[in-house]
């Protein structure tokens, strides 16, 4: 087997075997792209920069209980996971009204969103990405009742240690998106905890500290992310 040749090819991030049954090796790219799909852009260093914020929030989930597939980083923006069956559900948290649920329902941006509310999408580019619910997760067989038990409970979990996290550095969590997979019967919080995939609001300023800068052409993208990635390690 030719372990160079990605397995999977992703937006931001390709995956590699390794000689190691069992793990694999996930290479944080440069890329960066929005709308799904339609902007596109690299910039040096951004890999890194998600990369090191992603294996950070593993480490606090797994000290927090949370399974997750994060094994240890091989270099900067390379990280060896443990191989999942990836569940095709992108689980998103909110605790600050924006982005789609601003579009689809009668929430003002910014508005508090307490006790927090989780949303499904299905993970698909063909489908571009609907809204499930969980009869429909269920007749696909993406989840038995139990794991869509665990998800929602892992999910509130984790959003109250990221929260209560970026709290302490000035940072609302606004939302973010998740996703988990399966080793045998275990399910484990998989992917990544990026910029990439959090909104992210500093206290202060109310300025978005995340993707959004790259979606709406709002500034420049790799500082924002650096100063995230600062506030971060700086609290360490
Ligand atoms: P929204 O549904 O408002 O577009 O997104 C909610 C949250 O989930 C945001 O933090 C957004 O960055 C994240 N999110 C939603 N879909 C995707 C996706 O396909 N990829 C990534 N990386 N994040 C997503």
């Amino acid at each position: 087997m030719d372990n160079n040749q990605p397995i999977y090819t992703g937006k931001a991030k390709s995956v590699f075997r390794t000689p190691v049954p069992g793990e694999l090796k996930v290479v944080f790219r440069d890329d960066i792209t929005a709308f799904n799909g339609e902007k596109k852009d690299t910039l040096a260093g951004k890999g890194q920069y998600n990369a090191r914020v992603s294996a950070f929030f593993f480490e606090l989930l797994e000290k927090n209980g949370i399974p997750t597939h994060f094994i240890r980083m091989e270099d900067d923006k390379t990280m060896i996971v443990r191989e999942l069956t990836m569940i095709p559900l992108e689980v998103i948290a909110r605790n600050v009204a924006a982005g789609s649920i601003v579009k689809k329902f009668p929430f003002k941006k910014g508005q508090l969103i307490d006790p927090p509310v989780i949303v499904t999408d299905y993970k698909s580019d063909e489908h571009g990405d609907p809204s499930i619910n969980d009869d429909l997760i269920l007749a696909l067989g993406f989840l038995t009742t139990e794991g869509l038990r665990e998800v929602r409970e892992m999910t509130l979990k984790i959003n109250k240690i990221l929260k209560d996290f970026f709290l302490n550095v000035g940072i609302t969590l606004v939302d973010f998106k998740i996703e988990f997979g399966c080793s045998g019967d275990k399910i484990y919080l998989g992917d990544e905890i990026s910029m990439d995939s959090m909104r992210l609001w500093d206290i202060q300023t109310g300025e978005s500290m995340d993707k959004d800068v790259y979606r709406l052409g709002t500034g420049d993208v790799l500082s924002v992310y650096g100063n995230v990635v600062e506030k971060i390690i700086s609290k360490k």
